[in-house]
């Protein structure tokens, strides 16, 4: 079972004791695992000096560019989790440092690698999707299932009891099974530092793809983020599967932005393809041009016109295009009712999503202080001793 999982070498967390440098320890784990891939494409590790298509730009000197000088070593293979700490790494409300999702897509966009973060509509799916794929996946779960803390393991492969982790605190190859994994990825405590079945899929120059071949709804390169604006890449496209919002191929629920953390949902829409007067669901319009021009012409030899078996043939022919025309526009209302039902089952199914969400975002909320003022007026009253 764990033939088809992916080469990664395993890397253990370097601070044992703050136990906080785990999402450093997986990007060291995965950028090393892609090292090979670079090589491949035989292109030099300054992502800052390649163009967007991934081709070398020329620059005279060679020279480092800030970016670079602030990323430490040049190359990707000599980058360490110690160098990638500081990227990724943000004060967290207890005042301790940890490492943050969407700084550590951040880091591997900036080494000129594709990332992207969501979150899972169908975890099991997503993880055999990036299997598949040979997308590189790196898991935001609790550490333990008896506490808050958010932890990041490096997704090696899946079977029928559960997933194979390459995990920075507890080892390579480590075994979590469904059960545990699928409690472990879950929020549960109101202080709880993950957001629930999120994942971090990293590729090395992934194939595009332009549309879904499911629904054909295209799939951009990027997507402007609603808050801060700033562009957030769509890209290794297959872990998304599709952005169209009732296909079975979407595995995600919501994306996050590298720049600003915010996470959302968008669904895109097929380019239109409303049939025209003319041409309809079946394109019937040159078929009854011909029928049309072969009738004229027989009816333009006065000895055919004449024959009642030809004109009976003729009314035949008349009679059945409007049969035609009359299924056509059957055709045409049922599958406009199928794609309002599937439209309104996608609504549905979204705002469920966004008040279950709203439901997890105040139960994470603190309470409010207690007013001791306020409950002591409340008793009084229900005493009857004021008014
Ligand atoms: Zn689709
Ligand atoms: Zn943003």
């Amino acid at each position: 079972m764990t033939a088809t999982r992916q080469q990664i070498p395993f890397e253990g967390q370097t601070d044992k004791g703050s136990n906080r440098m785990c999402g450093a320890a997986a990007l060291s784990m995965v950028y090393r695992s892609l090292v090979p891939s670079r090589a491949a494409h035989a292109l030099d590790e300054h992502p800052e000096r390649r163009g967007r298509d991934g081709t070398r730009r020329t620059r005279g000197d060679g020279a480092p560019g800030g970016s670079e000088r602030r990323r430490g070593p040049r190359r990707v293979s000599d980058v360490t989790q110690s160098d990638i700490w500081p990227l990724v790494s943000r004060k967290g409300p207890s005042g301790q440092l940890s490492c943050a999702t969407h700084l550590m897509v951040k880091d591997a966009l900036s080494r000129g690698f594709a990332a992207v973060a969501i979150q899972a509509a169908h975890p099991l799916q997503t993880l055999i999707a990036c299997r598949e794929n040979g997308i590189r996946t790196i898991l935001n779960h609790r550490l333990k299932l008896d506490g808050p803390a958010g932890h990041y393991t490096v997704f090696l492969g899946i079977d029928g009891e559960g997933v194979t982790v390459h995990d920075p605190y507890y080892g390579a190859d480590h075994r979590i099974s469904h059960g545990e994994l699928s409690e472990l990825w879950q929020p549960r405590y109101p202080s709880s530092e993950i957001v629930g079945n999120m994942l971090i899929g990293i590729a090395d120059q992934p194939p595009p793809l332009d549309a879904c071949p499911a629904c054909k709804v295209p799939i951009p390169r990027e997507v402007p983020c609603p808050k801060c604006a700033k562009p957030v890449p769509l890209a290794p496209a297959a872990l998304l599967g599709c952005v169209g919002s009732d296909c079975m191929r979407r595995t995600w629920s919501y994306v996050c932005c590298p720049s600003c953390d915010f996470t959302w949902s968008f669904a895109s829409t097929a380019p239109e393809a409303a049939p025209g007067e003319g041409d309809g669901l079946w394109n019937l319009g040159p078929l009854f041009a011909e029928l049309d021009r072969m009738k004229a012409h027989v009816l333009s030899i006065p000895a055919a016109a004449a024959r009642p078996d030809v004109q009976q043939q003729l009314a035949s022919i008349d009679a059945n295009r409007e049969k035609l025309k009359l299924a056509e526009k059957e055709e045409m209302a049922r599958q406009n009712e199928h794609t309002r039902r599937s439209k309104e089952a996608g609504a549905k199914a979204r705002q469920e999503e966004a008040d279950l969400r709203k439901a997890q975002e105040a139960a994470t909320k603190p309470a409010p202080p207690i007013d001791g003022g306020a409950l002591g007026d409340a008793l009084l009253k229900d005493l009857g001793i004021v008014t």
